[in-house]
C-alpha cells in the first residue's frame, strides 16, 4: 500500500540517488508519454524511472518495495493489450535506457542482451556473422527484446521457427523485492523446472527481465517470397490449409483483406493490387534446390486454390517493399482511418473463412468498417477495426465488438490471444477458457516469485483492473493519499 507517512519526495530523492537526477520522471507534463502504450487503454502513472543496468533495477524496486508502491514495467510501449499501463498508477519502470548488446558470440551463436534492446538491433548485430535472430514482430524496429520476453511475442517468421520462448536460453530477472537471479541456461539444458519457460509470457507480472540470453540462427541460404493474389479471401484462406497441408511449412504466410491492401497501397505503395479481395505473402527459406521445388509447389497450390495470380519477387527490393507493406500496415490505417482497435484472436486454419465471415457480420452490424490482417499459417488473425474516437460512444461500441469478435474465435476452437497477450484488455474473457481452479493454481506464481498485487497491477486476471480502480481498490488509497497531500 502507499505509504502516506513517507512523504513521496523523499521517495524521489531515494531513486535520483541510484539512476541519477534525470532518469527520475515526476513532471505531470512530462508522465504524459507514459500514458499510453498501442492499446487503448491508459493511464497517467506517479513516476516514472529509467535505471541504466541489473543493480539500478534492483536497487529501484528494492525501493518501490519499502514504499508500497506499485510498479509496472515497461519497454518500448509498443504493447497492445494495455500491459505497460499503470493501472493504479504508481511507478512504471522503463527499460529502454539498457541498449547494449553485452555479448555476439558466433560460435556459440548467442547473443546477450538487455532488456532495452531493439528485436531488429539483434539481427542486426548478428549479420554480420551470417546469423539472425528469428522472432520477427511486425513491430521489430520498435519494439524491446524485455517486452517481447514479457509477451513471449511471434511474427510473420514464427510459423517455421517458433515464438519468442523458442529462442531465449536464459534470463536474469530482478524480482519483486529486488533480489536478481538467473532463470534459465545458455546451453539451453537446465535441470529441474523450467521457471526460464514459465516467466515467458507471463506479460510483466512476476518481475523485470534484466539480461536475456538469445539464441542465433543460421542466415538461410536463399529466401523466396511470393505474392499470391485472390478474388475471394475463402480462396486465399483455403490456400493456407492446402499448402500446409501439402506438408510445406512455409517460413511464412502472411494474409491481408482487401481494406488493408488498400490502406497499405495508398501511403506505402508496396505493390499489391488494390482491387484484390486477399493477397497471401508467402516466405520460403532454405537450401536453394529445395526452395526452388517448394516455389514451384506453393505456387501450383495457390492455382488449384483460384490464386489469379502468383508473383514471384525478383530482387532482394522487390521483396523488402512487399514485406515494408505487410509490416506497415498497422501505420497505413491512419490513411484511411482517425483510429483503429487491433485485435488479436487464434482460429484453427481450417475455420478461418467462416471466422473471417463472422468478422464482417458484426463490424457491419456495430457499423464500423474492418480490415483483416493474419499470420494465416498459425490461424492468427488480427481484425482491425476502423473507427473514429471523437464519435460520442464509438469507443465503447468498438470494444463490444471487438469481444463479440474474439467469442468467435473461441467458438470456433481458437485461443484468446495469438501474441499480443491478455493484458487490460483480454483479462474478462480469461473466464472463457479457463476454469477457476485453471485461474487459482496460475495466482499461485506471482507469490512464488514474490510479486503481490501491486506488482504490475490490473492485469491478466478476470477483473483485475476493476479490483484496483474500484471502490476498494488502489485508486481510493491513491485518491486518500493525495487528498492528504502526498505527492502522485
Ligand atoms: C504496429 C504493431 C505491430 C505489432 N506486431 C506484433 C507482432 O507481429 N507480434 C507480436 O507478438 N506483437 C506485435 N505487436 C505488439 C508488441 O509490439 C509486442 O507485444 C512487443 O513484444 C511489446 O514490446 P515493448 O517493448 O513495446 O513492450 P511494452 O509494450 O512496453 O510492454 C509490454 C509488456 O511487457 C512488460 N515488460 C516490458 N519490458 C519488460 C521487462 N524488461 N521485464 C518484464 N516485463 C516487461 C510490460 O509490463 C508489459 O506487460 C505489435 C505492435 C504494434 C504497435
Amino acid at each position: 500500500m502507499f505509504n502516506q507517512r513517507d512523504p513521496t519526495s523523499a521517495l524521489i530523492r531515494d531513486l535520483q540517488a541510484v539512476v541519477g537526477k534525470s532518469y527520475v520522471v515526476h513532471a505531470p507534463e512530462d508522465l504524459l508519454v507514459y500514458e499510453y502504450d498501442c492499446s487503448i487503454d491508459r493511464e497517467h502513472p506517479s513516476i516514472v524511472v529509467l535505471p541504466g543496468n541489473s543493480e539500478e533495477v534492483a536497487a529501484v524496486l528494492k525501493l518501490a518495495a519499502r514504499a508500497g508502491m506499485p510498479v509496472t514495467p515497461r519497454g518500448a510501449g509498443t504493447g497492445i493489450s494495455g500491459g505497460a499501463i499503470p493501472v493504479g498508477r504508481g511507478m512504471v519502470v522503463a527499460l529502454t535506457r539498457m541498449t547494449r548488446i553485452l555479448d555476439l558470440d558466433p560460435v556459440n551463436r548467442i547473443a546477450v542482451v538487455e532488456p532495452g534492446v531493439i528485436n531488429l538491433d539483434v539481427t542486426k548485430a548478428a549479420a554480420q556473422h551470417g546469423l539472425f535472430y528469428a522472432p520477427d514482430p511486425s513491430s521489430q524496429k520498435a519494439c524491446c527484446i524485455g517486452g517481447n520476453i514479457a509477451e513471449n511475442s511471434g511474427g510473420a517468421h514464427c510459423l517455421a521457427y517458433g515464438l519468442t520462448t523458442n529462442h531465449v536460453l536464459a534470463i536474469e530477472v530482478a524480482l519483486p523485492d529486488g533480489d536478481v537471479v538467473w532463470l534459465g541456461d545458455p546451453t539451453g539444458l537446465e535441470p529441474g523446472y523450467d521457471l526460464r519457460g514459465v516467466f515467458i509470457g507471463s506479460e510483466g507480472t512476476l518481475g523485470i527481465v534484466t539480461k536475456a540470453v538469445l539464441r542465433l540462427l543460421p542466415a538461410p541460404e536463399t529466401v523466396t517470397t511470393l505474392l499470391a493474389v485472390f478474388d475471394q479471401t475463402d480462396y486465399a484462406s483455403a490456400a493456407v490449409s492446402a499448402v500446409i497441408a501439402a506438408g510445406i511449412v512455409p517460413a511464412a504466410v502472411e494474409m491481408m483483406d482487401r481494406l488493408a491492401i488498400q490502406a497499405v497501397e495508398a501511403s506505402l505503395h508496396a505493390g499489391y493490387p488494390k482491387d484484390a479481395a486477399a493477397v497471401l505473402l508467402i516466405e520460403l527459406e532454405g537450401l536453394r534446390e529445395t526452395v526452388a521445388e517448394q516455389a514451384q509447389a506453393v505456387a501450383a497450390i495457390c492455382e488449384v486454390q483460384n490464386a489469379r495470380a502468383v508473383e514471384v519477387a525478383q530482387s532482394a527490393e522487390q521483396r523488402e517493399r512487399l514485406w515494408a507493406g505487410r509490416k506497415g500496415v498497422a501505420g497505413a490505417f491512419g490513411s484511411i482511418a482517425p483510429n483503429y482497435y487491433i485485435l488479436d484472436g487464434v482460429a484453427p486454419r481450417t475455420k478461418l473463412p467462416e471466422v473471417l465471415r463472422r468478422v464482417e457480420e458484426i463490424a457491419a452490424r456495430y457499423e464500423f468498417p474492418v480490415a483483416n490482417v493474419l499470420h494465416a499459417g498459425d490461424g492468427n488473425l488480427h481484425p482491425c477495426i476502423l473507427f473514429d474516437d471523437r464519435v460520442p460512444g464509438a469507443d465503447r461500441r468498438v470494444l463490444e465488438a471487438g469481444m463479440e469478435i474474439m467469442r468467435v474465435c473461441i467458438d470456433a476452437g481458437g485461443a484468446l490471444t495469438g501474441e499480443h497477450g491478455v493484458g487490460i484488455e483480454k483479462q474478462d474473457c480469461m473466464a472463457w477458457v479457463f476454469s477457476e481452479d485453471d485461474l487459482a493454481a496460475m495466482a499461485k506464481l506471482r507469490p512464488a516469485f514474490g510479486a503481490d498485487a501491486k506488482f504490475n497491477p490490473g492485469k491478466v486476471f478476470p477483473g483485475a483492473r476493476g479490483e484496483w480502480e474500484g471502490s476498494t481498490g488502489a485508486r481510493r488509497i491513491m485518491e486518500r493519499a493525495l487528498a492528504a497531500g502526498a505527492y502522485i
